[in-house]
């Protein structure tokens, strides 16, 4: 079974998901070579239009076409059995060190995220890959039933680019009701409840505004404002990048210096965290 001949009919399907012409849109998709997952199978839960609690300036997706700030069984684009049913045939023919819930949106808005991440659990067990990973704006890891979910995952990569409210509204613009201070405490809550590894994912970057004014989220105020928060949060790892690919909006976003990228890097190490930074 392909998603292409079960959800996607407009995609042309050359019966192998790992060659799929869907890409992104797909709900079983690579093996992508991440650079901080090894060889990945990416599973995506919005494949027919983008779901997501953020519409970021930087997004590789393109404008968030539906934004809620928790799940909401109206938006269910793929059942529970299609997501196994897919990601079997795929592993039946592929081998890979990792799937990860990530694609079309944040994986966190899918409705039945517990019993789908216990589902992919005894999926990776039984076919030995070795690690089952979320990529998490954090928005949603405030609420209980989400924590739960997350249980049955081995690595959590949560999305965390400013340290301001200010610059949380210009570059994530999230929904009204997601206030900054709520993600902060929701990444505290699944440093506390959870085994799983936690890495922080930080993007840098320039953006020009329409109005040509220059913001940006890699000053040392920013660096020194991220540092505390962060130990607070005690995350594993923090990885630090910039955009590599093109981004799908239409805003003007542009890479830091990569000294400037060095100095904020090193102003989270001097402050006792575990940093990766990642130039291209
Ligand atoms: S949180 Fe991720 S998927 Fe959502 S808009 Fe931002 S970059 Fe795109």
């Amino acid at each position: 079974m392909t998603c292409a001949d079960k959800i996607i009919p407009y995609s042309p399907c050359v019966g192998d998901c790992t060659r799929c012409p869907a890409k992104h849109r797909a709900v079983i998709y690579g093996p992508v070579q991440s650079r901080r997952r090894g060889r990945s199978l990416g599973v995506n839960l919005f494949p027919l239009k983008k779901v997501c609690s953020f519409d970021c300036i930087y997004c590789l997706r393109g404008r968030t076409i539906v934004k809620i700030d928790r799940p909401d069984i109206s938006q269910v684009q793929v059942n529970i059995d299609q997501v196994i049913n897919i990601l079997k045939d795929v592993l039946n023919k592929i081998e890979t060190d990792t799937v990860d819930l990530s694609g079309n949106g944040e994986p966190t808005l899918y409705p039945y995220l517990e019993e789908l991440c216990s589902e992919l659990r005894k999926l990776c067990d039984e076919y030995g890959v070795k690690s089952l990973g979320i990529f998490t704006n954090s928005s949603t890891l405030k609420y209980e039933n989400i924590l739960r979910a997350l249980r049955y995952v081995d690595h959590i990569e949560a999305k965390l680019d400013v340290s301001l409210e200010e610059k949380f509204k210009i570059i994530n613009r999230p929904c009204e009701t997601i206030k900054f201070k709520d993600v902060i405490e929701g990444l505290m809550k699944a440093r506390k409840n959870l085994n799983s590894e936690l890495a922080i994912q930080i993007l840098l970057l320039r953006y020009i505004t329409d109005k040509g004014e220059l913001i940006v989220n890699y000053s040392e105020d920013d660096a020194y404002n991220m540092a505390n928060i962060l130990q607070k949060i005690e995350p594993d790892i923090v990885n630090i990048y910039t955009v590599y690919r093109p981004v799908l909006t239409s805003y003007k976003i542009e890479k830091p210096d990569i000294e400037l990228m060095r100095t904020y890097s090193k102003i989270l190490e001097n402050a006792g965290l575990k940093v990766r930074l990642f130039i291209e």
